[in-house]
């Protein structure tokens, strides 16, 4: 029972969320799936979900305006005093408590550079200051524009199931190549062609070989976590970079690539090297897959 309220009140928040961020584009003409992705960022910034309606956060001098200290929430007052703050509900204040007045003051701030794509893109980076950070909104943006949802909760492990495979809890373990490294993720030990796939939603951030990783591929999902795969033998046609893909959805194949210059393969069993790294808005750092790796293996299973 608890179980499935807890499960009814994750719906009611999606769907109250959604709700309104179609009613700001309504308001804007700015897509809700940029507020959405807007929203989910700051969200997976915060260290613990709090459960916050919208956790967009506005910093209060933008919001009231420089001289209004008292924080006074007439909307005329910001305006004298060069605030953004903006009364999306009706009520005459723009309160940065409020879910609808705090997404109709970033639709505002964003129509003071334009509607367009890269308009949208500018305006991002002129609030946040920083690559990563517009980088994931985008990518998140697309994720929620091509399934038209925001709760994407499934996730696949990241080898077949059906083939065989095996792997330990290695992170953190000492690597000899290229100086001290300690290694940042999971090796999956599989044959040659086992079949690689997406764990996540996410978008395709970075293809191409590199010294250490072989062929790999990078994906940036919709949780702030950068999901990375090395050593593939190659990638399946249909993977571009740039590319909104699901859980499932087949990147390549196991392979030994790597630890050399391009095409170098075979100086290690073939395995996957999957690594994950987590961002918090100022830096990203590795963190250990293992515990993730397991979760997935069982639903994958199932
Ligand atoms: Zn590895």
């Amino acid at each position: 029972m608890g179980i499935s309220h807890a499960e009814e009140a994750e719906e009611d928040i999606h769907k109250e969320r959604m709700a309104l961020f179609k009613k700001t584009e309504a308001l804007t003409q700015i897509p809700w799936y940029y507020f959405a992705a807007i929203e989910n960022y700051e969200r997976n910034m915060k260290k613990e979900d709090d459960g916050e309606l919208i956790s967009i956060a506005v910093p209060p001098e933008l919001w009231f305006g420089l001289g209004n200290s008292s924080m006074i929430k007439d909307e005329k007052i910001i305006e004298f005093f060069s605030g953004k703050g903006k009364d999306g509900n009706g009520d005459s204040k723009a309160d940065p408590e409020n879910p609808e007045d705090i997404l109709y003051t970033m639709g505002n701030i964003i129509l003071e550079y334009g509607q367009t794509k890269d308009d949208i893109k500018i305006a991002l980076w002129n609030y946040y200051k920083r690559d990563l950070t517009v980088q994931t909104i985008i990518n998140t943006s697309k994720v929620f524009k091509k399934f038209q949802e925001i709760n994407l909760t499934d996730r696949d492990f990241p080898v077949s199931v059906n083939y065989n495979y095996s792997y330990n809890n290695t992170w953190g373990d000492r690597r000899g190549f290229g100086g001290l490294r300690i290694h940042e993720g999971t090796d999956i030990f599989a044959g040659y062609g086992t079949p690689i796939k997406s764990t996540t939603y996410g978008v395709i951030e970075m293809m191409g070989w590199n010294l250490y990783g072989g062929w790999r591929i990078g994906i940036r999902d919709i949780f702030n976590i950068y999901h990375y795969y090395a050593h593939m033998s190659g990638y399946d046609d249909d993977i571009k970079l740039g590319q909104v893909v699901k859980p499932g959805d087949v990147l390549g194949s196991v392979g030994s690539t790597g630890y050399g210059p391009p095409g170098t393969s075979g100086k290690f069993p073939p395995h996957l090297h999957y690594g994950m790294y987590k961002d918090n808005g100022y830096s990203e750092w590795s963190f250990d897959p293992y515990p993730y790796l397991k979760k997935w293996e069982r639903m994958a299973k199932d």
